[in-house]
């Protein structure tokens, strides 16, 4: 299902561009810097992907975020991700940008990283585009990355506030919850919130319902990055509801990574029905195989959404989208 909506332009909210680092890609690059690891063929390279549990993909995510060394790196892998976005139509993407560990660990320039990444969304965007007159408009949201603890998160946060006018819109953390609570970052999101960027966080995905609150009350954050786990806390849904705070929802990531158990469970049902502002995602399309057009398709086969239904969450996605110029002028 290549799903369109009539009138209704496709946004993606919640999508890494370090998520798009494929095994052959990841291989490339292994070779490409002469990194010494585990990985020592293409076939390791994939064995990586068949991660054991959320941890596991933690840990395959930053090996793969660690291998991205050079600036060309970055063009590249913003060429197939725009690429890889127009072909599933989607017209409005906000890319999750996590550079921590090469800037901070590699000595990789952050300015010089983030106009490669610009630069390869126009390359890739006018390539695929043609007369054609399609192509998708990119923001990046900077990824503070809980794990790398509050110090350098700030230093990341600094340079995330001085990129402000390179399409830098908002700030997430994604990460381990449990061992790098929001009360570490109440700083970060209160300077970020008052330089003008917007905010989200990844919350309640491997922890639970009081990972949200704290991400509300205390991050004060525009949108929830999953928040499935607000099924278990009626009030939590409740206020979810009431002050109509997004959730980007990432169906097939939560199944992949084992926090879902099967799709058929997955909460994205009961999270709708509840009235929630429910948007859904891709989260890392080549860590999870998977891409907007399978999450969409995945709502209607395996958990009866309706046509109706799907727009809605379409819509939700577009009213949620922090910076969305191209949208607004539809
Ligand atoms: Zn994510």
């Amino acid at each position: 299902m290549n799903f369109s909506l009539k009138g209704i332009p496709k946004a993606e909210l919640h999508v890494h561009l370090e998520g798009f680092i494929g095994p052959r890609f990841l291989y490339g690059l292994i070779k490409k810097h002469k990194i010494i690891s585990q990985v020592n063929s293409l076939a390791d390279a994939r064995r990586l992907y068949d991660y054991p549990g959320f941890d596991g993909f933690l840990k395959a995510f930053t090996f793969a975020v660690d291998c991205m060394r050079s600036p060309e790196d970055y063009k590249t892998l913003a060429e197939y991700a725009v690429t890889s976005l127009i072909k599933q139509n989607v017209e409005y993407a906000e890319l999750i940008f996590s550079p921590c560990i090469p800037v901070l660990r590699q000595k990789l320039d952050y300015f010089k990283a983030l106009d490669a990444v610009l630069e390869g969304c126009e390359t890739g965007g006018r390539q695929k585009t043609g007369d054609r007159k399609q192509g998708v408009e990119i923001n990046i949201i900077i990824d503070l990355v809980r794990n790398i603890g509050p110090d350098l998160a700030m230093k990341m946060l600094d340079l995330a506030i001085k990129s402000k006018n390179r399409r830098v819109v908002a700030i997430t953390i994604g990460g381990d919850e449990r061992r790098f609570p929001a009360r570490l970052f109440v700083k970060h999101f209160r300077k970020a919130g008052d330089a003008g960027l917007k905010l989200t966080a990844h919350a309640g995905e491997d922890a639970g319902p009081q990972s949200i609150w704290d991400a509300l009350l205390k991050l004060k954050v525009d949108r929830i990055g999953h928040g499935i786990a607000a099924v278990k806390d009626r009030r939590l849904m409740e206020y979810l509801r009431d002050k109509r705070i997004p959730l980007e929802v990432c169906p097939t990531s939560n199944i992949r990574t084992g926090l879902v158990k099967t799709v058929e469970k997955h909460p994205v049902r009961r999270l709708f029905d509840a009235g929630l502002t429910v948007t859904v995602n891709s989260d890392d399309p080549e860590f999870f195989r998977t891409n907007i057009n399978k999450e969409y398709r995945l709502l209607a086969e395996n958990l009866d959404f309706t046509g109706p239904e799907l727009r809605r969450i379409a819509e939700n996605a577009v009213k949620a989208a922090f910076s969305p110029k191209k949208l607004l002028k539809k």
